[in-house]
């Protein structure tokens, strides 16, 4: 049941450093806010409560959107909605800019960011899945300066992310997939996020593919799971043996359990479904 908030102190600094003087300063009493569609939420309800929230909206360079050195650089305050719809991301990595326009609806789409998203560390999140098998990295900014982590470090569980107390994410940078090789995105979902996602980065020839692809399961354990390339590489997809192979390797990553969004047995078939629909649009069907 939503109650009124908590009086709460907003803090507006005007760079990523004060962000992080506040943050060391204040410490377990204050939490970044950017869109609020999470954090407003969750203390309304009650779930979580702070004295203090730091805006880091306003923070300057923090909402670029650019491609250098092969690779699209995503700032920390980019909204979903500024994403899906940004030139670069559609030109040079499609999939996450369809993936980006199927998050939630418009409205948390316009105020929820990036950084937002994986920063709350909600299983049942799309871009995790993606920004995983296309190897992107979360750049984080602390006391001690910048570091990168790749998702499988920053995604640690329910709710848990490898940011430490003074940190908050700048930058979230994503490769441009080679030429030849595509990547794609798809999920299942009943309820208001998704039941099980799946993405892919591979090229793949006459069935099979030409360099080991990364396939990865999101939103069905509390991480996204890569799914040994090693149980892939060599499958014949045309082939229904080949494929059949593919998926139970893909149903094998993940450990589900039973909950609103269906049982466990229903989730790793899903898994499975949706691998080989991605597998087919990787091929080229339609
Ligand atoms: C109705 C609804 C439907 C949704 N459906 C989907 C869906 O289908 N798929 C999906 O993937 N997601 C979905 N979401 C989640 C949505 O993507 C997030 O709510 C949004 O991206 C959060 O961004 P925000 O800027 O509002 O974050 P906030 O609510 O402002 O913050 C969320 C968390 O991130 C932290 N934070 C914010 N910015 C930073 C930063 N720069 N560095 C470090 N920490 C930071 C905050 O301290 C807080 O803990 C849905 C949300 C809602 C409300």
């Amino acid at each position: 049941m939503p109650m009124p908030l908590h009086p709460f102190v907003l803090h507006r600094p005007d760079s990523a450093e004060e962000v992080i003087e506040l943050r060391s300063a204040l410490g377990e009493d204050a939490a970044l806010y950017a869109g609020g569609t999470e954090l407003l939420s969750a203390m309304k309800m009650g779930a979580i409560s702070y004295e203090h929230l730091i805006d880091v909206k306003r923070v300057p360079g923090l909402r670029e959107i650019f491609d250098q050195d092969g690779s699209v650089h995503i700032g920390a305050t980019a909204t979903h909605h500024e994403i899906e719809n940004h030139p670069v991301v559609v030109d040079r990595l499609p999939s996450l800019a369809k993936l980006t326009h199927s998050v939630a609806n418009v409205r948390v789409r316009v105020a929820g960011t990036i950084a937002g998203n994986l920063a709350f560390g909600e299983p049942h999140a799309d871009p995790p899945a993606l920004l995983m098998a296309l190897g992107g990295t979360v750049v984080v900014q602390g006391a001690k300066g910048r570091r990168s982590m790749d998702i499988a470090e920053f995604c640690v569980g329910a709710y848990e992310t490898g940011l430490r107390e003074d940190e908050l994410i700048v930058e979230v940078d994503v490769p441009i997939p080679p030429p030849g090789s595509v990547a794609t995105y798809m999920k299942f979902q009943v309820l208001e996020r998704p039941s099980v996602g799946v993405a892919c980065l591979g090229e793949i020839h006459d069935g099979r593919f030409t360099s080991p692809p990364r396939l990865v399961i999101g939103a069905v354990d509390e991480v996204p799971r890569l799914v040994d390339a090693a149980a892939i590489d060599g499958a014949d997809i045309q082939d229904e043996a080949g494929m059949g192979a593919v998926c139970d390797a893909a149903s094998r990553a993940v450990d589900p359990t039973d909950d609103l969004s269906g049982s466990a047995d229903y989730k790793r078939h899903l898994v499975g479904v949706l691998a080989r629909r991605v597998l087919r649009k990787l091929a080229g069907e339609p």
